[in-house]
């Protein structure tokens, strides 16, 4: 027994010199800290659910930042202490709070992404098969194809009508509405593809289709009588035609409600937390930045980080550059945009995957992130022999310890999964172009890209500390 005491002593005693945290994030809260996490993971929870796209965050965020004093940029003067706003194409916010030191002295960016795996409506998206009316989808992002199937979805996006009018639909949210599913074989029959197919190819993206309905319209001599019905329902509750499909932007995504889990209720369980647990944890950090800033402080939501950052609104657009462009020009600086990004400091706030440890052959324990530990720090991300990956610098680094050191924010380090066992990557190399500091910090998360994601309710807190401190730094 005193033998297995020592030994417990020494495996320690190695652990804090090598810097291994042994206690969690739990532990190590400050007096009174404990309900600021279970607030803050309510107030999490509502926005989790009442914004669940990229449009909806955006709309969301809007509204709330101008209860703060935020205002649209064209009526803001870029004064020490001001707030703006704006938007690009609905999918992309910018949030400026002008700090001390205007500028040209060192930017503070945080950059999360609020777009989210899911379900995309083909532009064609009905046909009619064995007596149901099909939703024709296409997934967006890596997902696991067999997460999707026989769970519960809801119906979210914008239309434009012939008249050019929008139209917003969301369906299934709410519990009087329906909701829609994709039916899974049963394990009955396909036995052989059962055992003998590969998990990437059980569920075929093709199959990935949701029944629409099933009533056939009364008329003896029409065909797709069920699509007819469907097409018809349609037009009454919307005002909609087959062709206004081709102008819309629709999405099914994970019906499900974000919820405490455990019997300590010490984690949620929600859709999308990546990226959307940095999104808030953001959100909240600009808004509770105390008084004047020493630099300017800059928020910015992101769009199709899941497909590769791609495309008008995301990370590889110009957005951001033309952004700066624009204050440099209204604030007559002597320095351009790329100068101004080239000494700005960065966090790509993302979420990484959390150590489980039914599956630890898959990580290096010893260079991973797990639930309940704190705010992950990330140096690099990328795959195989760090492909694809934006380091950074070990001075930034330093500078990020030091921060979150004295500001007692908890937080661990690691890499996503084992070297050889696939990887990801982040907006941080897109930005990292500048030449800026940059680096990867967020909550590491359980079962990401499912339709239900794993969050500790203290990650996300000290996420928040982590993100408010650097806004506040010097
Ligand atoms: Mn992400
Ligand atoms: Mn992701």
């Amino acid at each position: 027994m005193a033998e297995k005491e020592k030994e417990k002593k020494e495996s320690e005693r190695i652990k804090e010199e090598l810097g291994i945290n042994a206690e969690t994030a739990w532990e190590k809260l400050e007096e009174g800290e404990q309900k600021k996490v279970w607030k803050l993971g309510d107030e999490y929870k509502q926005f989790l659910a009442s914004a669940k796209t990229e449009r909806e965050i955006v709309a969301w965020s809007i509204r709330e930042i101008e209860k703060h004093g935020f205002k649209p940029l064209e009526k803001s003067n870029l004064k020490p202490g001001d707030k703006a706003w704006v938007h690009n194409k609905h999918k992309n916010l910018a949030l400026l709070l002008m700090g001390k030191n205007g500028l040209e002295n060192g930017l503070r960016v945080i950059v999360s992404h609020v777009d989210a795996l899911r379900l995309d409506w083909k532009i064609n998206p009905f046909y009619e098969d064995s007596g149901m009316a099909l939703i024709n989808l296409h997934y967006y992002g890596g997902i696991k194809k067999y997460h999707w199937v026989n769970t519960p979805l809801s119906l979210h996006g914008v239309v434009f009508l012939k008249d050019g009018k929008k139209l917003e639909i969301n369906l299934g949210e709410k519990e009087e509405e329906p909701v829609f599913v994709i039916s899974d074989l049963l394990p009955h029959v396909g036995i052989k593809a059962f055992l003998e197919k590969k998990a990437s190819e059980l569920i075929p993206g093709e199959s990935l289709d949701a029944i629409g309905a099933t009533i056939p319209l009364k008329e003896k001599d029409a065909t797709e009588k069920i699509k007819l019905r469907l097409l018809k329902l349609l037009h009454e509750k919307y005002g909609l035609v087959e062709e206004d499909f081709f102008t819309a932007e629709l999405q099914l995504l994970p019906a499900v409600k974000p919820k405490d889990i455990g019997f300590d209720g010490s984690l949620i369980g929600g859709y999308g937390h990546d990226d959307r647990a940095c999104s808030f944890a953001g959100l909240k950090s600009i808004l509770d930045v105390t008084g004047t800033p020493e630099h300017t402080c800059l928020l910015l939501f992101m769009d199709k980080e899941e497909i590769g950052s791609v495309g008008a609104t995301g990370a590889d657009s110009f957005f951001l550059e033309n952004f700066v462009h624009e204050l440099c020009t209204k604030l007559g600086t002597q320095k351009t945009a790329k100068k101004v990004l080239a000494e700005a400091y960065f966090i790509s706030a993302d979420v990484t995957a959390a150590l489980d440890p039914k599956y630890k052959e898959f990580f290096d324990p010893a260079n991973s992130s797990m639930v309940g530990y704190g705010v992950s720090i990330e140096k690099e991300t990328g795959y195989g022999g760090k492909y694809d990956s934006s380091q950074a610098s070990a001075e930034y680094m330093s500078f990020i310890r030091k921060l979150f050191n004295e500001n007692k924010v908890v937080w661990q380090t690691g890499e996503l999964g084992k070297v050889d066992e696939g990887g990801g990557g982040t907006v941080a190399k897109f930005f990292a172009r500048y030449g800026c500091e940059i680096i990867d910090i967020g909550p590491p998360v359980l079962a990401m890209h499912s339709p239900f994601e794993v969050l500790s309710k203290v990650d996300l807190y000290q996420t928040y500390k982590a993100y408010k401190v650097f806004f506040e730094s010097k």
